[in-house]
């Protein structure tokens, strides 16, 4: 690569194209010219980049420049005037040149041990698996509750039905219908269903968070021939004390970049990649994190994908799925080799849609692969950093928690997942928007609890603590989409959770600038 960088021969067409138009070229365009034809699966001519760059330098500089000014085609005429291309080159380059400003402290003890990762996971075995899967969410779901305190005597649904007194039942929630002086549920165990009246103003509202095809503890009284609830418990998290790293260390949560999209920041991007190599923005505050700084962990829709939704390649830049995470590997390679990444697909990326989803495949995503410092997983997956358990999942189902939950809203995308916490169980509603494969075993249920809860998707940074849990959303890298302004949600960019795993200390940081046009 060093020989090929001085290699002048491959500015050619710029240059050629420059002087029959009249133009020199300075020897920094002739510089940045080579960096963007030496990038991966550049072919062609410069000239069509050249003619933008004499036609807006004509426009901006009028009659008032001196001839020699308005005669060279100069490194900062070809950054100002194809700013997306050669700005953005130009900082890579700046990276990659001055090499990383800190010596990172304990490099050795980047510690990532993964729990759990669906990709090499059972397969899906057809229509009879949605049997299997939901008898094996039952068994794990009810086994979480049943070790609750208020978890004594359960009995089964079949014994209960013509029962006097109080008892307790624990079931799969298969239907809620609002009625006017309360809420039914039909509840379903392994023995037979039966539906439970909600009319106390808390049970009401208790019964309004259950999500369906959830797992619920009731506990019951048969009045008039029906079988009131007295109360409905979730499996929840237990209230305990997170884990945490011994020695300081940062983790980086990103997600939704869409890469390849028209609305992909590039911009605050680059200048969350030239952060992370100790220049830029928050530089001098920020020298103790970026001196142990030691993951950075990507929660899914690494690219825009192609074909993802109706007429999406009107806003692409690129509508080869290859190309598209090799845009992406160019970016991430800019991240210190010190630093370990971790990355999951989301519904954009190209892997099965149905969750659990196995990591990407190699054949899409070679570039991604070929990061030393890089580690594809699948979506959900359970890690540790140094110690600490981090459950990594896309969050696809926080658009169905969304639409259900009322007083939930996309700016508020830590709530969502506390619901998602409460149930322990990532994706419980089923044949909505988030499509779940036929298997013997339910890997969505929330088995450990984690430390760190990590999700995007809904494209808005959202951190709370629950129980001893950190959740964090981790927003996205994408403008508002014209899919997103017709729903009313406005995206929050480039703003960047960053966790101190001795303390679990949440930081963000903001790196987009009035330079990315958008008003925040
Ligand atoms: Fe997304
Ligand atoms: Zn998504």
């Amino acid at each position: 690569m060093a020989g090929e960088k001085n290699d002048v021969t491959k500015a050619e067409s710029g240059v050629r194209y420059a002087i029959e138009q009249g133009y020199q070229v300075s020897p920094s365009a002739i510089r940045l010219m080579v960096a963007f034809m030496n990038g991966q699966g550049r072919e062609g001519s410069l000239q069509p980049l050249v003619a933008t760059v004499i036609e807006e330098k004509l426009r901006a500089q009028g009659s008032i420049s001196t001839i020699k000014e308005m005669r060279t085609i100069t490194g900062e005429d070809l950054k100002k005037f194809v700013p997306d291309v050669f700005e953005t080159l130009d900082q890579e380059l700046n990276v990659l040149a001055d090499g990383n400003k800190f010596a990172r402290a304990d490099v050795a003890a980047t510690n990532v041990e993964v729990m759990s990762d669906p990709t090499q996971s059972a397969q899906a075995i057809g229509i009879d698996g949605f049997a299997q899967l939901f008898k094996s969410r039952y068994e794990k779901l009810s086994r979480i509750l049943k070790e609750r305190p208020e978890a004594r005597q359960i009995e089964k649904i079949s014994q209960i039905n013509n029962h006097k007194g109080r008892s307790r039942v624990c079931g799969l929630v298969l239907s809620k219908r609002t009625m006017k002086n309360g809420v039914e549920l039909v509840l379903d165990d392994e023995s037979g269903r039966t539906s439970i009246f909600a009319m106390k103003d808390e049970v009401v509202k208790a019964a309004g968070q259950v999500s369906l095809d959830a797992c619920i503890l009731v506990e019951l009284e048969g009045k008039g021939g029906r079988l009131i609830a007295h109360s409905i418990t979730q499996p929840d998290v237990p209230n305990r004390v997170a884990a945490t790293s011994k020695k300081t260390a940062y983790a980086v949560f990103l997600s939704d970049l869409h890469v390849g999209s028209n609305k992909f920041l590039q911009g605050a991007f680059d200048r969350f990649l030239v952060w992370l190599n100790g220049r830029g923005l928050h530089e001098e505050i920020d020298d103790e994190i970026l001196a142990h700084l030691k993951y950075v962990i990507i929660g899914g829709d690494i690219v825009d994908g192609v074909g993802v939704f109706p007429n999406q390649e009107y806003e692409l830049v690129e509508t080869n799925i290859a190309a598209q995470y090799d845009m992406v590997a160019r970016k991430l390679a800019l991240i210190p080799k010190e630093i370990s990444i971790l990355a999951i697909p989301g519904n954009h990326d190209s892997t099965r849609q149905a969750l659990p989803q196995p990591s990407i495949p190699r054949k899409y995503a070679e570039g991604l692969y070929d990061l030393p410092n890089l580690r594809m997983l699948g979506d959900p997956c359970f890690v540790k950093l140094n110690g600490v358990s981090v459950l990594i999942y896309h969050g696809r189902s926080l658009d169905d928690v969304l639409a259900a939950t009322p007083g939930l809203s996309y700016e508020r995308p830590a709530e969502a997942m506390k619901i998602l916490l409460k149930a322990r169980h990532l994706a419980p509603m089923f044949g909505s928007r988030t499509p779940i494969a036929p298997e013997a075993d339910d890997r969505l249920v929330v088995e450990q609890v984690p430390d760190i809860f990590h999700a995007g998707h809904v494209h808005s940074v959202g951190i709370e603590r629950y129980r001893g849990t950190l959740i964090i959303n981790s927003g996205t890298w994408q403008g508002q989409t014209s899919y997103q302004a017709n729903l009313g949600i406005s995206p929050r960019p480039g703003l960047v959770p960053i966790v101190n795993l001795a303390t679990l200390e949440v930081t963000l940081r903001e790196f987009l600038t009035s330079n990315d046009g958008l008003v925040s």
